[in-house]
């Protein structure tokens, strides 16, 4: 244990940054600090110790792991439905609106197939996870692009022979592509 005194370095909860952080310690009372200046932000504040050793139970809020921050792929996972959705906030979860935008891991609620998870984000496209199904959705119909869209090209699979019948592409689900509206492009 190294020994704390004033104007050494601790481990602390700063009240700002929301962080675990070098704190520099600023005021002791006997072996206890009461005061440190977080040397992240520099303010000052009441010492709180690390975090998981604060003596309030309120560190159950700790951010959830953002899995794969770097590309966001949906990752073909086989867990339950319940399972995707553990820890996540269904209860604020939004009406599903094509005029919304949505992003991975997104739960959103739609009227007709319920609660649903953002599995993934493909230019104006969304697929989503239902309890019972897959789906995709339109979205950022809105008029306010927060995300640049990726443009996928149609993938002509078909290389076949000319006198093959064009494979008309799967219908999409009623009232979730809502009738093509000319993007403006
Ligand atoms: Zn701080």
């Amino acid at each position: 244990m190294a020994t704390l005194k004033v104007g050494g370095e601790v481990d602390a909860q700063c009240t700002r940054c929301k962080m675990n952080l070098a704190h520099t310690i600023l005021a002791m009372v006997g072996p206890k600090i009461v005061r440190v200046r977080c040397n992240t932000c520099g303010g000052d504040h009441a010492f709180r110790g690390a975090a998981g050793v604060t003596d309030r139970p309120k560190a159950a809020s700790t951010r959830a792991p953002r899995a794969a921050s770097g590309t966001p792929r949906a990752e073909k996972v086989v867990i339950s439905f319940d399972e995707q959705l553990a820890g996540k906030d269904i209860a604020s979860a939004p009406k599903y609106s094509p005029k919304d935008t949505y992003k991975v891991d997104q739960v959103i609620h739609h009227p007709t197939f319920g609660v649903g998870l953002v599995t993934a984000v493909r230019g104006d496209k969304v697929d989503l996870t239902f309890r019972s199904d897959t789906k995709t959705l339109v979205h950022g119909r809105g008029g306010v692009p927060t995300d640049r869209p990726a443009f996928s090209p149609p993938t002509t699979r078909q290389a076949g022979p000319a006198d093959k019948p064009m494979a008309e592409p799967p219908p999409e689900e009623e009232g979730a592509a809502e009738t093509s509206l000319p993007s403006g492009d």
